[in-house]
């Protein structure tokens, strides 16, 4: 979806998570200045996430060079955003700071082997609160899923455009918002929200 000044948005679905019946879409978001991957889905399956029966359609068997892009973003590092981290190896991954810790300190927080790959270098850039990444897109903190949750807005000529991770995981919960991060992307009054888990995107009533 072309948005404007040369910026598109196209969400790649990666997986299901059949158990609890919710697709999995990462986003591309294609700048004249870069291409930037948010959430890199997931690449197999664990038997910690079983219950969630995940069916897989990995970012590597995909018709997407990976090697085209440049910079990774991680809304959060649970496992279905995470697990395909380990296919950019050497490619910078921004993620805030709090998110980091608490995968890599907190017990049962996600597939911690997915965040920190063995033998792999992940390439984090923690980030301490809002992060202009490209001229018109910047990186916000949006707590309420996780507390080191993070949106990615892009700014057009017909209000930003949010990637909102599972800040919001049904289209419904931004019609009502109750977290912090879902008051903060309403504030934003954004023409259109991406989420993680839906085929399509919130927009505003009119
Ligand atoms: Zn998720």
């Amino acid at each position: 979806m072309i948005h404007s000044a040369g910026i598109t948005v196209t969400p790649v679905h990666v997986g299901d998570l059949a158990g609890v019946d919710l697709p999995i879409y990462v986003h591309l978001i294609d700048h004249p200045a870069g291409r930037v991957l948010v959430d890199t889905g997931l690449t197999e399956r664990h038997p910690a996430v079983a219950d969630l029966d995940p069916q897989l359609h990995p970012l590597s068997e995909q018709d997407l060079d990976l090697a085209s892009v440049d910079m990774v973003v991680n809304t959060h590092l649970h496992f279905d955003h995470c697990g395909g981290n380990h296919l950019f190896s050497g490619t910078p991954i921004y993620v805030q700071r709090q998110e980091l810790d608490d995968a890599r300190q907190q017990d049962d927080y996600t597939i911690r082997e997915w965040v920190d790959p063995p033998g792999a270098t992940a390439a984090y850039v923690p980030v301490d609160g809002e992060f202009t990444l490209l001229p018109g897109v910047r990186l916000v903190p949006a707590p309420g899923h996780t507390r080191g949750s993070q949106i990615v807005v892009i700014e057009t000529d017909h209000g930003p455009i949010v990637i909102a991770g599972d800040t919001a995981v049904f289209a419904g919960e931004l019609d009502d918002p109750q977290t912090e991060g879902q008051r903060l992307i309403r504030a934003l009054e954004p023409g259109l929200v991406w989420m993680s888990h839906q085929r399509e995107p919130w927009r505003p009533a009119r």
